[in-house]
């Protein structure tokens, strides 16, 4: 009696020292083919049928890389069709959250996989009870201090294409599994996501974690967290020095400045992976870590809404593509109208549209979002155009980005930089959109060899009213293809703080 009682009271405290303590998944991730169905058990212990009816795959038509894919899949019997990646956040189905975060053909013909295994089905599912959030709360947070994708971003399985526009000449797709934000270099401060357990650092690396998913570099950091994640912070500028391999950082802790260190490919970005051993296989897998990060800058800033108008596109003159905004979604009422703003200055109502391209060059197409409460958001797609008939006539890439994103009020001082590759020729030209005279700066001729050295061309300006700003610019290269950038800045009205 007595010995059993304290097994009792001793189990329980392991019990809930476990519960107070332990980091874990609140999503269960299933592989299905075509044709297949599975009983799927939740977090939370319900059970749910599963089958997977369809993928369809959209392609370009100059490498023939997925675009895009939409899955079929019945849900306890109910059909829903759900889009692959390419920042689609996780849908509510009847009582359950579900997102693909990739589909099999992805992991077998990108260099961004190389440590992870082929997906063994068709495709992968993250399954979340309906009233779960997508992590745990108080455990993650978003590594930056920048509105949401305020520069160019790579991700969720977008084909690498920045700074250099995408190799035609090569196999590997470089789909971009973890996800690059774009920012001003030795301005954007990188925060740590998690609590955890530096293991690696300015090419420092813990005897115990030799075996990382990429590279120890004097711009990386790896932590380690509770969940057994490996978190890669890459391109850093500049690293704090108390970031030592074998430190313990906490959530939040500044790690460093953004930078185009490593292979970055000359643009300026935070390179941010989750990366874990497969609890069977032992292989390395990618999270996509877009709903933790999404999930994580909501609650700390709050957004209306979210106008999404990624994944950059590719295409021929004359081919007609698909633009689609209607990944866009709002926090707090009904989106009402969608509204593409393009490069040559037409509009167009509705969140899908057609579009083909006259000359080569890179564009980037406007989203303008409006919900049912007056609030008001954007986003851009860029597409990278090659001429047809010249396919090996290189066009120009375009990388703006702009210091502070958040809290800026008129008067305020804004750091303005570009940079443009694939250009022997021409000068960038802003254009504020408030009015005033363009502005005329030069980013000089970036060279692959020496991509990381040199700097943005930067420019300050301020804005007097308060409002939403499209910030356009511009160059022209060797063979008159434009590249073409946009910015969204929010200038915040003081009298409503
Ligand atoms: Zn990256």
């Amino acid at each position: 009696m007595w010995i059993s009682r304290v097994f009792y009271l001793s189990g329980l405290l392991i019990l809930l020292s476990c519960k107070s303590s332990e980091l874990t998944r609140l999503n269960v991730v299933v592989g299905l083919n075509v044709g297949e169905s599975k009983e799927v058990e939740l977090i939370n212990g319900e059970v749910i049928k599963l089958k997977l009816i369809d993928i369809n795959i959209v392609r370009d038509s100059l490498r023939k890389a997925v675009r895009a894919a939409f899955l079929t899949l019945s849900v306890d019997g109910e059909e829903v069709t759900l889009g692959c990646g390419n920042y689609n956040l996780p849908v509510r189905v009847g009582n359950i959250k579900i997102d693909c975060p990739v589909i099999k053909e992805i992991t077998a013909t990108s260099s961004y996989y190389a440590r992870s295994a082929i997906l063994q089905s068709d495709a992968r599912f993250r399954l979340w009870p309906a009233n779960s959030p997508f992590i745990q709360k108080g455990t993650f947070a978003f590594p930056l201090k920048q509105a949401w994708m305020a520069s160019r971003t790579q991700s969720q399985n977008e084909p690498a294409g920045l700074g250099w526009a995408e190799n035609l000449a090569s196999d590997n797709m470089g789909y971009h599994a973890t996800h690059d934000f774009g920012g001003a270099e030795g301005m954007e401060e990188i925060f740590s996501a998690t609590d955890g357990l530096v293991v690696s650092s300015n090419n420092e690396v813990m005897d115990d974690y030799k075996d990382l998913p990429g590279d120890v570099r004097p711009d990386v950091v790896w932590v380690v967290d509770g969940r057994g994640w490996y978190i890669r912070y890459s391109h850093l500028n500049s690293i704090k020095p108390e970031i030592k391999a074998g430190t313990n950082i906490k959530m939040g802790q500044k790690i460093g400045y953004m930078g185009k260190q490593g292979g970055s490919g000359g643009w300026v970005h935070l390179h941010f992976g989750v990366h874990y051993r497969d609890p069977v296989t032992s292989v390395w897998e990618a999270e996509d870590a877009i709903p933790y990060l999404w999930e994580a800058y909501v609650r700390q800033y709050k957004p209306a809404l979210l106008a999404i108008a990624r994944p950059r596109l590719l295409a021929r003159t004359g081919d007609e593509i698909t633009l689609d905004g209607s990944k866009s979604l709002s926090l707090s009422g009904e989106i009402v109208t969608y509204q593409w703003i393009f490069t040559d200055r037409t509009t167009a109502e509705g969140a899908v549209q057609s579009r083909s391209y006259e000359k080569a060059g890179e564009y980037s197409e406007i989203l303008k979002i409006t919900d049912s409460k007056g609030n008001v958001d954007y986003d851009f797609t860029y597409v990278q155009v090659y001429d047809r008939d010249h396919p090996d006539r290189r066009i120009p890439t375009i990388h703006p980005a702009y210091y502070p994103t958040l809290n800026i009020n008129p008067g305020d001082p804004v750091t303005f930089l570009v940079r443009t590759f694939g250009s022997d020729t021409g000068d960038e030209i802003w254009d504020f959109g408030d009015g005033t005279e363009k502005v005329k700066v030069n980013s000089g001729v970036v060279q692959r060899q020496t991509q990381n050295d040199g700097q943005y061309a930067s420019t300050l300006h301020s804005f007097q009213k308060p409002g939403h700003y499209i910030v356009r610019v511009e160059r022209v290269n060797e063979f008159g293809f434009p590249a073409i950038g946009h910015l969204h800045v929010t200038v915040a009205d003081r009298r409503k703080k």
